[in-house]
């Protein structure tokens, strides 16, 4: 994501250094800010379908058993995301009684466990993460001083969330009527009503300042669903996924299609004719403006990276062979890009792609391949993230279980992929 102002990030490498030489008897008074000199550059990422969030200088990511971890890039140390001594993380057990002695489990396993759902950031001094289903939660560094600062509307709970200055995009997507009902202390809350036909897919907005919600975007269709929110610059992007039909019988016979000629089709042929009728549309969403508008429609739904200036489609179809398309989006008309025949795309400073097995640096203006290096497979590491001087992705090991892995961008182009360090290997 882009931002305009300088932002204050900050460092967690005075933290992580002082945790090793004391393991968990560290204080928190080891947190020091400090105001980034670096220009206004992509600051940090976070990955779609993961929870993790990544910036240049370190990784908050949720290992595969969903513990909240921190990767620190300058001393290429790993620990868990949890700041009291003695703790013990996973056996962690917060019981509360109430006054006629009934006792409810309220926390199970530590901090570390607690933000282990939606999307985790930082952002200036501040922790900021959603609480199941839809409250915005704000804390210090440490998770301490945990306060509501922003519930988003009970659409449904929230997919995900991309902060912007003082916004906040949450998305949704639900199959269900949402009816209000009165709630514990006369407040209203909300359950699901009847399950409808068709799904509904949105995106709210909410104002950090006065806790004011929009709904910025709001379909209806048969398996609508919402992927890929980006901020680019003053833009949020997105792709809008729909289909012309339902699948699903009425009975609720899992995966069995609606249509008669459809019923002796294999797995595999039904799949693609599927696919065949699922559409995606690209939009454009003027945060300062607030006007909303489709860029594109008409392609098949695919994985999509927005970067600057441009965006890439890779059709999700088998049959299309994975060739992704480049588009130059100038904010009014867009155009493709030929002469990319790219099966997989990254977005940095430039384009980065894989062609052939090998990694490219691609100048997109000029199609110039800057850099280039051969795809490696041992150790079998494979890019999530690239962004700065680093680069986030996951190792495939023999038993082809992916791992979190690191390797700082230098390394990366100069093919020392000896130097990947995995990032939760000390996990039991
Ligand atoms: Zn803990």
């Amino acid at each position: 994501m882009k931002r305009r102002r300088v932002f204050v990030l900050l460092s967690l490498s005075m933290l992580l250094i002082s945790c090793k030489k004391k393991d968990d008897k560290q204080t928190t008074d080891a947190v020091t800010m400090e105001a980034s000199s670096a220009n206004e550059g992509e600051k940090f990422v976070t990955q779609w379908g993961s929870d993790d969030f990544y910036t240049e200088d370190f990784a908050l990511y949720h290992t595969d058993h969903g513990r909240l971890q921190i990767f620190d890039v300058a001393s290429k140390s790993d620990r868990v995301f949890c700041f009291d001594p003695g703790c013990e993380h996973d056996k962690y057990r917060k019981v509360e009684v109430s006054p006629d002695g009934i006792e409810t489990v309220v926390e199970e396993g530590c901090m570390a466990r607690n933000i282990s759902s939606y999307t985790v950031m930082v952002q200036g001094d501040h922790l900021c993460f959603v609480k199941y289903p839809r409250d915005v939660i704000q804390s210090d560094l440490q998770g301490k001083n945990r306060k509501v600062i922003a519930t988003i509307p009970p659409y449904s709970p929230v997919q995900r969330i991309i902060y912007y200055k003082d916004a906040i995009f949450g998305d949704y997507s639900t199959s269900y009527e949402i009816l209000e009902i009165e709630g514990e202390n006369g407040e209203p809350d909300w359950i699901y009503g009847e399950m409808k036909e068709k799904d509904t897919a949105g995106i709210a907005r909410v104002n950090l300042n006065d806790g004011m919600s929009s709904e910025i975007f709001k379909r209806e269709d048969y398996s609508a669903g919402l992927y890929y929110l980006t901020v680019r610059g003053t833009h949020l992007y997105f792709a809008y996924t729909y289909s012309e039909m339902q699948y699903m019988a009425p009975d609720g016979q899992m995966w069995r299609p609606m249509q008669e000629e459809w019923k002796d089709l294999s797995v595999e042929e039904y799949l693609e004719e599927r696919e065949k009728r699922c559409w995606m549309e690209i939009y454009d969403y003027d945060i300062d403006s607030g006007e909303v508008r489709c860029v594109m429609n008409g392609l098949r739904r695919g994985r999509v990276v927005f970067c600057n200036g441009f965006f890439a489609v890779q059709p999700g179809l088998p049959g299309d062979g994975n060739k992704t398309t480049l588009y130059r989006y100038t904010g009014e008309a867009f155009r493709e890009l030929e002469g990319f025949t790219l099966s997989q795309v990254y977005c940095d400073r430039h384009l980065v792609g894989l062609c052939d097995g090998e990694y490219q640096m691609i100048d997109e203006d000029t199609g110039e391949v800057l850099k280039r290096v051969r795809n490696p497979d041992n150790p079998c590491f494979y890019p999530k993230v690239f962004i700065g001087k680093s680069c986030y992705g996951g190792v495939a090991g023999e038993d082809w279980i992916s791992t979190s892995a690191y390797i700082s961008s230098e390394d990366f182009w100069n093919g020392k992929f000896e130097n990947v360090i995995l990032m939760n290997d000390k996990e039991k």
